[in-house]
């Protein structure tokens, strides 16, 4: 297993051409060079690294693995166990973000954002475990878990009854396949005879096309069903013009980047008056998502906008703590 940068391919590895073809078997030859043999634990490692490279060994017949490589296999298998075991042992956690409607002077929506609390008590951040459950799969057992919860509170009412009028919770155009379709959706929303107007659902830019069209399939068989989308991540480059022109949803979500961009460049505050209006112009309602000020707050008011989201009002919070925030916030219904 050890091989350092001289390693040679041995002789008897090297297919020479014009051998008798009798047998016609196919036979690929793949090299993975060590840096060093304290790098790997053990042979099980080994395989999990071979397994994790297979792609580029398919296309490179020689494939060299340095010591930052190892421990992001490793930090990676670490965050898809930790998943696991959180979905098994329930220490999958739901947070409300409230949303401040402007018309209303009142908290009206929230979004849903899932926490795993770790071991040791300690939650950790979404950014940390999302994109690995993506990457592995493992998505579509936590968006089932995240869903469920957000439907077994919206379905006690005690959120209706203290003003919120939906949930918004984030997919991830993973959670969608040919083998795994939106149904999960549907079928939880039933299961809590829940209401669809009382959810919404966030869905970002997906670079491929291929997963566009999925997508869409799934988002027009819920639409019909009465569930409606926004448009997540607005202004960061993974949501652009040409996606949210033809794309079936309600609500455009700007991204903190955006939201801070307007106070730091002339520029960037014209283009986000130009697109407030023309989004507005085509019916859509926008929320700004990062505003941490006063300041913040007015100048998004002054700018028409539906919605505003940020630590200005709360950060994400637990269940009861959130009833608790709409409770004193919008003393009721
Ligand atoms: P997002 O959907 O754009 O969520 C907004 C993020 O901005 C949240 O981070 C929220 O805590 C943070 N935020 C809100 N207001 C402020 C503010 O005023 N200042 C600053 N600095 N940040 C603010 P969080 O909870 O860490 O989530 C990060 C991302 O992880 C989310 O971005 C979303 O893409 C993903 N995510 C979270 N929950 C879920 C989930 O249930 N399912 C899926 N598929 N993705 C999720
Ligand atoms: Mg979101
Ligand atoms: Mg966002």
């Amino acid at each position: 297993m050890m091989m350092d940068q001289d390693y040679m391919v041995p002789d008897y590895l090297r297919l020479e051409q014009g051998l008798d073809s009798a047998i016609d078997m196919p036979v690929r030859v793949n090299y993975i060079l060590m840096p060093d043999d304290t790098v790997v634990a053990s042979a099980d490692e080994f395989f999990r690294i071979h397994h994790y490279l297979s792609f580029e060994a398919d296309t490179m017949n020689e494939v060299r693995i340095d010591p930052e490589m190892v421990d992001g296999m490793r930090e990676y298998n670490r965050v898809k166990e930790m998943i696991q075991t959180a979905l098994d042992d329930h220490r999958v956690e739901v947070f409300y973000q409230p949303f401040y409607e402007v018309a209303q002077e009142r908290f009206t929506s929230a979004e849903a954002l899932v926490r795993i609390r770790d071991l040791d008590g300690e939650l950790v951040p979404p950014g940390v475990f999302i994109p690995i459950a993506e990457e592995n799969g493992l998505i579509v057992p936590l968006g089932i878990e995240i869903f469920r919860q957000v439907c077994a509170m919206m379905a006690t009412g005690e959120p209706q009854a203290l003003g919120l009028k939906c949930a918004e919770v984030n997919l991830s155009v993973a959670q969608f396949d040919k083998e795994n379709p939106a149904d999960f959706v549907q079928k939880i929303m039933d299961e809590y005879q829940i209401d669809p107007k009382w959810i919404n659902l966030e869905i970002t830019e997906t670079a491929s096309s291929s997963a566009k069209q999925i997508l869409l399939k799934n988002m027009y068989k819920l639409i019909l069903n009465g569930v409606h989308f926004s448009l997540d991540d607005f202004g960061t480059g993974r949501s652009n013009l040409d996606y949210f022109v033809d794309m079936p949803v309600d609500v455009i979500k700007f991204d903190y980047s955006f939201t801070h961009g307007y106070f730091k460049s002339v520029k960037a505050k014209y283009v986000m008056e130009s697109m407030i209006e023309l989004m507005h112009r085509m019916g859509l309602a926008i929320v700004t998502e990062g505003v941490e000020t006063k300041e913040q707050f007015d100048a998004m008011c002054g700018l028409g906008v539906e919605f505003i989201q940020g630590y200005y009002f709360s950060k994400p919070l637990p269940r009861e703590e959130f009833l608790e925030f709409l409770r004193e916030k919008n003393g009721g219904a």
